[in-house]
């Protein structure tokens, strides 16, 4: 019988969250056979290899999430699998700094945040932000200890070569035939069939419409927001990680300064409607694509409901005066001529039909399929739990 499958464990998409899960799965269970297939050439071309490299604490997320608990724990696994393989990796902290008197008492409800997620925070007054961070100005601030930047597309190629699954590049799933007592076809753009016994969906952009492939209607969309970036010319301006404080309405967290693993220091990503799942910059467009998102009603929803964010954004995003104004509320000294452009990420954010931007990770289980349908930030950090997590549900299933 299980020679008629090509596997045990299909697994769609080779960014961190698929190659976690594949990891995960020959460790719980060895002797699993797992297939991952990728669209790309190479793992980690999307969300994974374009996102901005930092190891969250956990401090943002509600207390009891998924979001919160994995990001905690997630965060202090990542730190010792990098440590473990090599992989280039530092705890830095960050800080958080409140430029006007309206975020104080957002400022304050994150220091009790964190607290209640077990995280490290200190408190500090404008002389002591300057000591981290002589060229940041702002009224108020919070140092959180346990933040670091990683290479993350390091970690995933790391998770592919440990995980001992077959992993097929350039293989595009278009076609899912899932019967449930004989478990699950895909048919890949080049022709091939591929049989498993279960399906995991951990297609990022494409999770929903993969997710509708198998024939399970999520009702959820993906709606692509693009997080645009600079790089900053006179690094020497920052020394670590410094954030503004969020807007507790969105998941994104504006934008911030991070000096990477490379030593250079990013600027972004700011949150624009991307016209294409993986439109990097305005010039692409996909028809089809754009069509999906305009016709699910949660798209209409969010853009009526906070049409004034979005503008704010779309002006930052459209000129790069408006976008270094708003970096130099946290660093005054940083101009327009200090910024150059760099490579943009888009997020898989889902959105639900009322307009609801899902705000926690979500998996859902269908016959013989586990989907990932919603993994954005911070679930490069928090990979190692999701994917054990993921795991645990597919094996359950065989
Ligand atoms: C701008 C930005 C900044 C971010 N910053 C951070 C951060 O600092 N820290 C953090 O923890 N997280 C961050 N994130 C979030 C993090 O990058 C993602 O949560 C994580 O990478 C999601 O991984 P994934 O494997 O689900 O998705 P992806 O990396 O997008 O992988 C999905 C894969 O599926 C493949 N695929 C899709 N459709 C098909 C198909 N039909 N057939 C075969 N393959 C397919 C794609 O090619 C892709 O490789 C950021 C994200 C963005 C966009």
């Amino acid at each position: 019988m299980r020679a008629a499958y090509d596997c045990d464990v299909l697994v769609i998409g080779g960014g961190i969250v698929g190659l976690s899960t594949a990891y995960a799965i020959t460790r719980a269970a060895p002797g699993t056979r797992v297939t991952v297939l990728e669209k790309e050439p190479g793992p980690a071309r999307h969300q994974t290899g374009r996102n901005s490299g930092v190891i969250h604490s956990g401090i943002y997320y509600r207390p009891g999430s998924l979001k919160a608990r994995y990001a905690v724990r997630g965060a202090a696994e990542m730190v010792k699998f990098c440590a473990e393989y090599g992989i280039p990796h530092a705890v830095t902290g960050k800080l958080i700094v409140a430029t006007d008197r309206s975020e104080l008492p957002r400022l304050h409800a994150l220091v009790q945040r964190g607290r209640e997620n077990g995280i490290p925070v200190r408190e500090l007054g404008p002389s002591q932000i300057m000591e981290y961070e002589p060229e940041v100005r702002g009224l108020a601030a919070i140092h959180v200890g346990t933040t670091g930047i990683c290479d993350f597309v390091a970690v995933a190629r790391q998770l592919a070569r440990g995980s001992g699954a077959e992993i097929r590049y350039g293989t595009r799933v278009v076609r899912v035939d899932r019967r449930p007592e004989r478990g699950v076809a895909v048919l890949t753009a080049s022709g091939d069939i591929v049989r498993g016994r279960v399906l995991v969906n951990c297609a990022g952009l494409y999770s929903d419409e993969i997710a509708r492939l198998t024939g399970d209607d999520p009702d959820v969309r993906i709606v692509p927001f693009r997080g645009e970036y600079y790089e900053l010319a006179r690094p020497e301006l920052v020394r670590g990680l410094v954030y503004p404080v969020p807007d507790p309405a969105f998941p994104f967290l504006g934008v911030h300064l991070t000096r990477g693993i490379d030593g250079g220091v990013h600027i972004g990503p700011n949150a624009v409607p991307a016209l294409a799942r993986e439109g990097y910059g305005w010039g692409t467009v996909r028809w089809r694509e754009l069509g999906a998102t305009l016709t699910w009603p949660g798209s209409w929803r969010i853009a009526r409901r906070h049409w004034r964010y979005g503008a704010g954004e779309m002006r930052r995003s459209l000129s790069k005066g408006a976008f270094a104004e708003a970096v130099r509320r946290l660093v005054p000294g940083v101009s327009e001529g200090d910024l150059v452009p760099a490579a943009a990420g888009v997020r898989a954010q889902a959105v639900l039909r009322d307009g609801t931007l899902v705000d926690d990770f979500l998996i859902r289980e269908g016959e013989r399929t586990v989907h990932v349908l919603n993994a954005p930030s911070p679930a490069a950090t928090a990979s190692l739990p999701i994917g054990r997590e993921v795991a645990r549900r597919a094996l359950q299933v065989l």
